[in-house]
């Protein structure tokens, strides 16, 4: 991992003044740490690993130098003709994030004045129009793995003169199970190119990826759960009441945007309209939406038309919606990873953040795991007028003694309540 200091403004980073132009109308004030560790690096051509998750700001991390780097390309005469080639591929795991990277870099690119060209390709869609858009080549592709091999069985696209490859969410690429269309892809890349692969974790496959594929690679690790922006808080709540107690913390603390997560496409419909009986309007978010409707969804929340979205995790993925101020597990997710990956969608780039848990009996051991998985232990809180019935004592295993509560022996055992704090939480936030 590197340790050198890393440059507090985007001036030193060495970026070209089309690109710093930009960053200050977008009024990034300073680089954040990946970007500012990691895109000298990405500029001087180095492969690269970064530890890093959605609100991070690693999508500026790969977009600006793949800018900078396709501009001083394009001034130097070009002897290869057109085709349908391109030069700097983006690999994603879901429409929403391949349109958004997409925006994103068009978004930093426009003192380019269009001389850079950049398509996002995706299932769920018509492929015709993205055929067309693929017309001439493109400089940057952002793709979903399965759309783009289609897209190349019809000739719309060729992989041969790709120079930069970027995985952005390496795990969820993995675990989404595009092993078999990343590897068929990479048959069809040139061997020589320059790689960036951007993970929020790094399970078995990712690992075994970055050593097969990456060459000599700077390692970047950054704190995708930073204490200081994030607070991470759980309640306990009795089963049954969990909708009632989710309720009345949207009522009470009135939050502009609450992205909550449920693990079942049935439960997002099956939650808004219990919430919708007690008054709350909200919104679902998931893969049986179709793409029209999840896009208008998308943009209603970002546009704070909708403050509550109740969304499974698949869909929300790599969403990016700018400060979002609280996310909160209805449903504890599956795997302890994506707990980290659901609490990144919160206090983002520095901003403040809250992701909230809301654990009946039977979630206990369950958020256990996912807390030593991730290095972190919640004080387990209780709302005031949702005090559960019986405190389960923790479950002591050997791996968990140290944190484990002395009277504990794995037996459910009444004792005493767990703090009723979380109203001055409400009043401070
Ligand atoms: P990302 O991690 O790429 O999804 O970025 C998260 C959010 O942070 C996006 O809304 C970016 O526009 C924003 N962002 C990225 N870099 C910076 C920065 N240096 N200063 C302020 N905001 C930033």
């Amino acid at each position: 991992m590197t340790s050198a200091t890393a440059p507090d403004n985007f001036t030193e980073l060495g970026l070209i003044p089309a690109l710093l132009t930009r960053l200050t109308e977008l009024e990034y004030q300073q680089p954040t740490p990946i970007q500012a560790q990691a895109i000298p690096c990405v500029l001087a051509g180095r492969d690269l690993i970064a530890g890093a998750n959605t609100g991070s700001g690693k999508t500026a991390t790969f977009a600006l130098p793949l800018l900078q780097q396709l501009d001083a390309e394009k001034s130097l005469p070009s002897t290869s003709d057109k085709g349908n080639y391109v030069t700097g591929l983006i690999l994603v795991p879901t429409r929403e994030l391949a349109k958004q990277v997409a925006d994103s870099i068009k978004s930093y690119a426009v003192h380019f004045n269009g001389a850079i060209k950049t398509v996002a390709v995706f299932g769920g869609v018509s492929a015709n129009t993205q055929m067309l858009a693929l017309r001439g080549g493109t400089d940057i592709l952002v793709a979903t793995p399965g759309r783009l091999l289609d897209l190349i069985s019809n000739n719309a696209i060729k992989l041969d003169r790709v120079k930069t490859l970027v995985l952005d969410e390496a795990d969820r690429m993995m675990s989404l199970g595009f092993t078999d269309e990343l590897s068929a892809l990479l048959e069809l890349m040139p061997k020589k190119k320059q790689i960036l692969l951007f993970s929020a974790t790094f399970p078995d496959q990712v690992q075994e990826l970055t050593q097969s594929l990456l060459n000599d690679p700077v390692e970047i690790q950054v704190q995708s759960a930073d204490a200081s922006t994030l607070v991470q808080r759980v309640f306990t709540v009795n089963k049954g009441e969990k909708t009632a107690l989710l309720a009345h913390l949207i009522k009470q603390h009135e939050w502009q945007q609450a992205l909550i997560f449920v693990n079942a496409k049935k439960h997002c419909d099956y939650l808004a309209q219990k919430l919708s009986k007690r008054g709350i309007a909200a919104e679902v978010f998931h893969g049986d939406k179709g793409q029209g409707a999840r896009t208008r969804v998308l943009e209603a929340f970002k546009a704070g038309e909708i403050d509550v979205l109740i969304a499974t995790d698949i869909a929300a993925r790599g969403l990016d919606i700018e400060k979002l101020p609280v996310v909160i597990n209805f449903d504890l997710p599956r795997s302890p990873s994506d707990y980290m990956h659901r609490i990144g969608r919160s206090g983002r780039a520095g901003e403040v953040g809250l992701a909230l848990s809301l654990i009946d009996h039977e979630d206990y051991h369950h958020f256990k795991v996912i807390e030593k998985k991730n290095k972190i232990r919640l004080e387990r809180e209780q709302v005031v007028g949702f005090e559960v019935d019986e405190v389960i004592a923790d479950e002591v295993s050997d791996a968990d003694k140290p944190m484990a509560k002395p009277e504990g022996t794995g037996k459910k055992k009444r004792k005493k309540k767990a703090p009723v704090n979380a109203d001055i939480w409400l009043r401070n936030s």
